[in-house]
């Protein structure tokens, strides 16, 4: 089976490739790029991509699936629908689920459950401790060989510096890159929201950003004294940021990631007490969001991921401090990057696609996605910059609607996803793009 994406701008920062080609895909693999005169082989479905951005899938460093053990928020299955929907051909499971994925039965049940869906590629995470209690390691090792490309205890910080050295000790005898979610629960307090201005006026408890920056700091530190491959989750202020920026300089293996909500909202969204609003780390103020902007423009950011954290409808509606942290994210998040980043000039295509494509492969050493290298696998986001359209949470994939972006409308999105050569999401506005036949009608 083959398919040819004609006609559409190609960028490939594995590559170097930044403009107009076709690329021709054979039995789920890519073949190459040629010029768009070159003729059009026989017997090919033809996808007519003029007008708009043909990427390598983007990969989600960062989804919560919630399967096993709370499958009414979310499935594999489901969470790999609302992936494709959204743009992405693969994403990373944390392993905060019920039982925690910190063995390889659990690692092996969560890539057979991804096989049958057949959407999205899932890759899981391993804990870093067993029930990511943070008291005595997982088994790396084991789930390594079941398929885990990184350890993370996502949800929750790994608690103390020993515990973390031995960790990142351990890790990196089996290379896997350790994922931390930094968050100094000593400083955080039960906090609900940022700490600063409006949570003093809500009169409701702060979590300061020195919690997540003391952390960070701390693992940059412990990355240096063991050599180890670290990443840091979901970063949120300006001095974790300037952590990142600093071990980068000094040549330390550390790496970052940021969510879509902490470049687009602020802190004052919670004054309407919407829990949807309610995440951790939480919204910042705006001298952390320009920080995060100023990260992701520079390069300190390595990835943006979206830390989709599906919950009820019941659980959001609780008291804003009894509520669930997090929000869904994978169907807004190339939404956001295009309209809040791409579109304002913040940041080029190429840099977006190194951001949701290029780097999280090369972080998690995916070797043959995040490019369009000939015989790679043929993973594909198709964009409309131009694309003009409006969030409707009650037709997401997912099942669950927490997000505090229902009916926001954006400039540019994902159209198309491609997954191992298969187009597995098209928006059907351009349904007409795709003839099955090579129809010699479009060459015209
Ligand atoms: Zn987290």
């Amino acid at each position: 089976m083959r398919l040819l994406i004609r006609n559409g701008y190609v960028i490939d920062p594995t590559q170097g490739v930044n403009t107009g080609k076709n690329l021709l895909i054979e039995d789920g693999r890519i073949v190459g790029l040629s010029g768009h005169g070159d003729a059009v082989p026989e017997e090919c479905e033809v996808f007519d991509a003029t007008g708009l951005v043909v990427a390598p899938g983007f990969i989600d460093m960062h989804v919560h699936l919630r399967e096993p053990g709370h499958e009414y928020k979310e499935t594999i299955a489901s969470g790999a629908a609302s992936a494709v929907a959204g743009g992405f051909t693969t994403v990373c499971a944390m392993p905060n689920t019920s039982p925690v994925n910190d063995n390889a039965a659990v690692t092996r049940f969560v890539i057979e459950q991804a096989e049958r869906a057949g959407l999205a590629g899932v890759f899981p995470i391993g804990a870093i401790t067993k029930n990511s209690a943070g008291t005595e390691l997982a088994e790396m090792g084991e789930m390594k060989d079941a398929g885990i490309i990184a350890v993370s205890d996502d949800g929750r910080p790994v608690p103390t510096a020993g515990m973390m050295r031995r960790a990142m000790e351990y890790a990196r005898g089996f290379d896997l890159p350790v994922i931390d979610h930094c968050e100094d629960k000593s400083l955080a307090r039960g906090g609900v929201m940022h700490e600063g201005h409006w949570s003093l006026v809500l009169g409701m408890r702060g979590m300061p950003a020195a919690a997540e920056e003391v952390d960070a700091e701390r693992n940059c530190l412990l990355a240096e004294l063991t050599g180890a491959r670290l990443h840091l989750a979901h970063l949120s202020t300006s001095g974790a940021i300037e952590t990142v920026r600093r071990a980068k300089e000094r040549g330390l293996p550390v790496t970052c990631e940021v969510a879509p909500h902490h470049w687009t909202l602020t802190d004052e969204a919670v004054q309407n007490y919407d829990t949807n609003t309610k995440m951790s780390p939480p919204l910042r103020s705006q001298d952390h969001l320009d920080a995060i902007i100023t990260g992701l423009s520079d390069g300190t950011v390595d990835a943006i991921a979206t830390d989709h954290a599906p919950h009820h409808a019941d659980e959001k509606a609780l008291e804003y401090d009894q509520a669930p942290f997090g929000i869904i994210g994978l169907e807004t998040a190339v939404g956001l990057a295009m309209d809040r980043l791409v579109s304002e000039g913040l940041i080029s295509l190429e840099r977006l696609v190194e951001l949701c494509s290029t780097n999280p492969a090369r972080i998690l050493r995916l070797e043959d996605r995040g490019t369009l290298r000939a015989g790679a696998r043929a993973d594909l986001t198709i964009i409309d910059p131009e694309l003009t359209w409006t969030f409707d949470a009650s037709r997401s994939k997912s099942r669950s609607r927490n997000t505090p972006f229902d009916g926001h409308t954006f400039r540019g999105g994902a159209i198309a996803t491609i997954v191992a050569g298969r187009i597995v999401h098209l928006d059907p506005k351009y349904s007409r793009l795709v003839d099955v036949r090579s129809d010699h009608a479009l060459m015209s």
